[in-house]
């Protein structure tokens, strides 16, 4: 990493085209978390910077229609946040769309690299979020929040009695599916396993109540999208073992295979469990501050319950108390 680093560093010197920025406050991602806190902190006259990433606006971007954002009926995930965006540039932000490779969060001055500027600060906000993990197949990205979906809570009533599939094993999978089930018409779900991987009572309690709604194929891999430019129609699969080909329409398809928080940058700097970075988790402000004093985090990188736009945004206004409390003691105002 710090050979990385120097190497980074030197092209970034040679071509003469990097400029340092420096912040008390630096806030990472422009997702509903952190523009969220971004709001609080800039609505209390301090300057931070916001580095945005690649995707401003984050994960919503990927969804069509979002129907649970208070006090809106219905609303494209993207309008949603390019309303958030909007409101933190009417109050000046500094805001850069850069992405951050590298960080030095164990000395001080705390810093870090993107691929425009260096970034120097006191204090630093994380709201990186998390991405689904999806599979690597030809034509699903262009599917992906039309109807493909990895959210039950987000988009079920999409699917009021639809003919959906689902491809997952495991917990989060089947407490999806029980959210589902209520809404859907019918379900099939696919396994590449030979056993389901959860608790045997959520299975029970599938097999009793809702067995009329849904069925399995176990031991079955996905093999091919089909669709036009617009929807997934069909999709092909095919058995581990007897390498029976497949074929099955939907209306909908929803992928519960997991989710990767995008922590790796913090890796070996912050204390990380499972890929989400660690919050102290008390109150007496200190709920999102992480393994390090002056550094918060928020959002998806740093739950791995709730995962919501609202709980994220809730979150960001948690850091901006948690934050103004350290900051007033470092900066002795
Ligand atoms: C398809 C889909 C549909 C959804 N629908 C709903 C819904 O209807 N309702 C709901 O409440 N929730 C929904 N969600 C969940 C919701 O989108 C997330 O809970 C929420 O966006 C998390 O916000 P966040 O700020 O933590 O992170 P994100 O929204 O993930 O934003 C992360 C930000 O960090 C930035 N970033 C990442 N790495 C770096 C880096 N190295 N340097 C700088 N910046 C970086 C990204 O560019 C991005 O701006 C949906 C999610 C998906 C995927």
């Amino acid at each position: 990493m710090k050979k990385n680093f120097f190497i980074l560093f030197l092209i970034n010197f040679d071509s003469n085209m990097f400029k340092i920025k420096y912040s008390k406050i630096l806030v990472l991602g422009s997702g509903p978390s952190g523009l969220t806190s971004s709001l609080y902190i800039i609505r209390s006259n301090i300057n931070l910077i916001i580095v945005t990433g690649n995707n401003i606006g984050g994960q919503l971007n990927n969804t069509n229609i979002v129907e649970n954002w208070p006090s809106i009926k219905s609303i494209k995930g993207s309008e949603l946040m390019k309303n958030f965006y909007l409101q933190i540039l009417y109050f000046n932000a500094e805001v850069y769309n850069d992405e951050i490779n590298y960080l030095n969060l164990l000395n001080k001055p705390l810093m870090s690299v993107g691929f425009l500027n260096f970034y120097y600060f006191n204090f630093l906000i994380i709201s990186t979020g998390c991405k689904y993990k999806i599979f690597n197949y030809k034509n699903q990205f262009k599917y992906i929040g039309k109807n493909i979906s990895s959210c039950a809570v987000c988009d079920s009533n999409f699917y009021k009695n639809k003919n959906i599939l689902i491809i997952g094993n495991g917990d989060s999978c089947f407490e999806n599916i029980f959210y589902l089930i209520k809404i859907i018409k019918n379900i099939l779900l696919i396994c590449r396993n030979k056993i389901f991987k959860t608790n045997y009572n959520i299975i029970k309690k599938i097999f009793l109540i809702m067995n009329d709604k849904i069925k399995f194929k176990m031991n079955s891999f996905l093999l091919e999208f089909v669709g036009d430019d617009y929807l997934l129609f069909y999709v092909k699969i095919k058995n581990f073992f007897n390498f029976n080909l497949n074929i099955y329409f939907l209306e909908g398809l929803f992928l519960f295979i997991g989710n990767i928080p995008n922590s790796n940058k913090f890796f070996g700097q912050l204390k990380i469990n499972k890929n989400f970075i660690l919050n102290k988790k008390k109150f007496l402000y200190n709920y999102t501050l992480t393994s390090i004093n002056q550094i918060f985090s928020i959002g998806d990188v740093q739950d791995f319950l709730y995962k919501q736009a609202v709980t994220s945004s809730a979150s960001g206004c948690f850091s901006y108390f948690d934050l103004i409390n350290s900051y007033k003691k470092y900066f002795n105002v």
